[in-house]
């Protein structure tokens, strides 16, 4: 996609902080990060989506991904993995990436920032789900 921002920097037509790269993924620092050594792992194909890939692709990336996660661990024990999907979930970039987020003890970052509510439609919400997980 020509006016994507990670298929420029696939492309070497943007700079970046490149970490890691195999057939499937480049990883890079992101720019603005949230904690040092924020990394994006970003497709190599242009994806918005998680269910816009292929499935031997998603594997593939998903091998990636672990790369990534299994050598960022030596950098800090925890971590926070996460893919935004879509505009409302607040993804800004509509190509596939999962930020992997250094953790570490008392760094005060909020990044689980949902308020926790009691639902009483548990019931009604599983079958609906379920329904449509099992399609
Ligand atoms: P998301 O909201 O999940 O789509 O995240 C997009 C991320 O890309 C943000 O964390 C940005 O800081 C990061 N980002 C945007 N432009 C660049 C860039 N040129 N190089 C590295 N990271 C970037
Ligand atoms: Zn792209």
């Amino acid at each position: 996609m020509s006016d994507c921002i990670f298929c420029k920097i696939l492309a070497g037509e943007l700079p970046s902080w490149k970490v890691y790269e195999d057939d499937y993924a480049l990883a890079i620092l992101d720019i603005n990060p949230a904690s040092k050594g924020h990394t994006l792992v970003i497709s190599k194909r242009h994806y918005p989506h998680m269910n816009d890939f292929p499935e031997q692709e998603y594997l593939a990336f998903m091998a990636s991904l672990r790369k990534v996660v299994k050598g960022m661990k030596k950098y800090t024990e925890a971590l926070n993995i996460l893919e935004n999907d879509g505009k409302d979930a607040g993804q800004l970039v509509p190509h596939v990436h999962f930020h992997v987020i250094p953790r570490r003890p008392g760094d005060g970052l909020q990044i689980d920032l949902w308020r926790a509510q009691h639902d009483p439609d548990l019931d009604k919400v599983q079958k609906t789900i379920q329904s449509l997980l099992n399609e």
